[in-house]
């Protein structure tokens, strides 16, 4: 029976979320879309979506259904996981989902955090900060699906429910867990259906978390999640797994990287691997056809894979996407790489293929959709924010790596080389 049920808005969120988790001590499986079968065994369950930017309706719908199959299978308390940005629009979908979920719940409440002061994500009298800047400063303004244009979170998940949204402020955070307690029965008492939560520390989100120990639903980024494994021990619900909680199948198998990624750090892994590892760099310019990209990858890939990777990437340049995106549309360029990098993949597991890093949000989606992932047991992390998991029902390790996350040496030190 699982502890924790989490329902993310996004695939990458989901992990994140679930390797801190694990970090607290907790098992972890991260299922991919509303559960259709029986949940895996784990403390926690990390229900995957791609609600965030999803119609408001289908979010609530979704959300809902991963919400019935966590309580369903005996989850004790439910965590609404969202980005540490607050990625969002006046329409939605936080508010509607967190309003949906309070409902069923028949909670009443909920306290809203997204901090997460590792990556600078900090929230002060109510306004997010990243790095040194405000909210609305900080580049999110500019997003192509969620512009973020107001730092104060009361304000914007205001705008997004109907419910009252009031403020836990840094003073009482700094008291502790049972300042935070009291002042969330009060706003609760005095109608408020949110309390935005100040936390600028690692220290303000783990009281913060236990002061959350009886709230049926708790909503935020991964950072507030920190706290939670603390009281399932303390509550005689959670053994002391130590570092057993990453513990996963022995990896064996052929190694291999796939990178999808156009982002400057996968830029920089793929440069440093050159001097080390078998790489192959796809030109879809000069092929610009999925099915023969990948049939001239996996010939190359023949006779070179065993324990050391080979890396093939579509990853490129800001120009050279450019001038594809200008010749095929950005969307079909997006596709045609996609594509062909997830039929690779499927190459390569043909071909024994057992331990995979794929680098790139989308790239990953498009890989674990098309290898039929339906879960993964989260495992040791390699880099901040990608653990290695344990893929059902194909047996693989994967790691899926956000473009921008790890650092320059990250496909070495995944594989130990
Ligand atoms: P990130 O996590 O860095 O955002 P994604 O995989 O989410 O990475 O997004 C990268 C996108 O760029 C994918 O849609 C991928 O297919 C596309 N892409 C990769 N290589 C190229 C290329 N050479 N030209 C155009 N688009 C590309």
């Amino acid at each position: 029976m699982p502890l924790l049920g989490c329902i993310a808005d996004d695939f990458t969120g989901a992990t994140d979320l679930a390797n801190t988790l694990v970090k607290g001590g907790m098992t972890a499986v991260q299922v991919i879309g509303v559960p259709t079968g029986p949940l895996p065994e784990a403390d926690a369950i990390i229900i995957a979506l791609k609600s965030r930017t999803a119609p408001v309706a289908q979010a609530v719908e979704h959300s809902l259904a991963a919400c019935e199959a966590l309580l369903a299978a005996g989850a004790r308390q439910i965590f609404f996981k969202y980005c540490s940005t607050f990625d969002s629009t006046d329409e939605g979908n936080i508010g509607p989902v967190a309003d949906a979920l309070v409902k069923r719940l028949d909670c009443g409440f909920a306290l809203a955090n997204p901090a997460f002061p590792t990556n600078g994500r900090t929230v002060y009298q109510g306004h997010l900060f990243v790095g040194s800047n405000l909210l609305n400063e900080s580049g999110m303004e500019n997003h192509p699906l969620t512009p973020m244009r107001d730092a104060n979170l009361v304000r914007v998940l205001g705008r997004q429910t109907d419910g009252a949204v009031g403020l836990v402020p840094f003073a009482v955070v700094e008291q502790g867990a049972a300042a935070i307690r009291r002042a969330m029965t009060a706003l609760k008492e005095s109608g408020r259906r949110y309390a935005i939560v100040d936390a600028v520390t690692d220290a303000h989100l783990l009281a913060i978390g236990e002061a959350a120990e009886h709230h049926a639903l708790i909503t935020g980024g991964s950072g507030v999640a920190m706290g939670l494994p603390a009281n399932f021990r303390r509550a005689g619900l959670l053994p002391e797994r130590g570092d057993s909680a990453a513990a996963l199948p022995p990896m064996c198998g052929h190694a291999a990287v796939l990178a999808g990624s156009c982002s400057r750090a996968t830029l920089g892994q793929i440069g440093l691997a050159r001097d080390h590892l078998p790489v192959l760099e796809l030109d879809p310019m000069a092929t610009p056809d999925a099915r023969a990209l990948a049939a001239q990858a996996l010939n190359w890939a023949e006779g070179r894979l065993g324990d050391t990777p080979v890396v093939i990437a579509a990853s490129a340049p800001p120009e050279k996407v450019a001038a594809l995106q200008a010749r095929l549309g950005r969307e079909a360029a997006g596709a045609l790489v996609e594509q062909a990098l997830a039929t690779i993949a499927e190459g390569l597991v043909a071909r024994g293929v057992r331990r995979l890093v794929v680098a790139g949000g989308e790239t990953s989606g498009a890989v674990v959709s098309r290898l039929g992932v339906a879960s993964l047991r989260i495992g040791p992390e390699i880099d901040p924010g990608v653990p290695w998991t344990y893929a059902e029902p194909t047996g693989l390790h994967l790691a899926l790596k956000s473009g921008n996350f790890g650092a320059r040496d990250f496909f070495l030190k995944a594989f130990g080389q």
